[in-house]
């Protein structure tokens, strides 16, 4: 907490406890919405509006105390700003978000076929795919569905010989 305080001081934001709670609710939930971040600092202070959340989000944002992600289909996260250039990879089905470091350590990480004239200083990366547990969650339901597929098919026929009461063994 005394952290986030000289934090704060060396953005040159004043201390505040909104400021306060909303970091450490960061900190605590890596990538959280601000539904998240809200109920957390709410609970730390009593009670906080949602619009003095957002107001303090956007301030320790603009002072890069805080990244702002915001993956496609997904409300904004936020994390504390570490100015690794990381990236992050997204569940697709359950919007779970992990860290990844920067594979080749430094921005851009990609290098544009063709700039046409800009200085590039960022590439956006977002690695999208299954979690662990979506993946196994899949596996489970797909087995699940050959299972009940097996079941209810009909029962293979009998082969002569077998006890088939209609087959005379001579
Ligand atoms: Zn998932
Ligand atoms: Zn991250
Ligand atoms: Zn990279």
């Amino acid at each position: 907490m005394e952290h986030a305080a000289e934090d704060l001081r060396a953005a040159g934001l004043r201390v505040t406890r909104p400021r306060l709670a909303v970091l450490a609710e960061v900190a605590a939930h890596p990538h959280a919405d601000v539904e998240t971040i809200a109920t957390g600092a709410r609970a730390r202070l009593g009670s906080l509006s949602t619009q003095a959340v957002y107001d303090v989000l956007h301030a320790l944002t603009a002072a890069d105390l805080l990244r702002h992600i915001e993956p496609a289909g997904s409300p904004a996260r936020f994390e504390l700003a570490r100015g690794d250039n990381h990236h992050h990879l997204v569940c697709r089905a359950c919007h779970d978000v992990v860290d990844v470091p920067c594979a080749t350590g430094e921005a851009p990480c990609l290098q544009a076929s063709d700039d046409a004239g800009y200085l590039i200083d960022e590439a956006e990366v977002t690695y999208w795919g299954l979690c662990p547990a979506c993946l196994a969650a899949t596996a489970t339901t797909a087995a699940a569905g050959a299972t009940a597929r097996a079941a209810a098919a009909p029962p293979p026929r009998h082969r002569a010989g077998e006890s088939d009461p209609r087959i005379t063994t001579p």
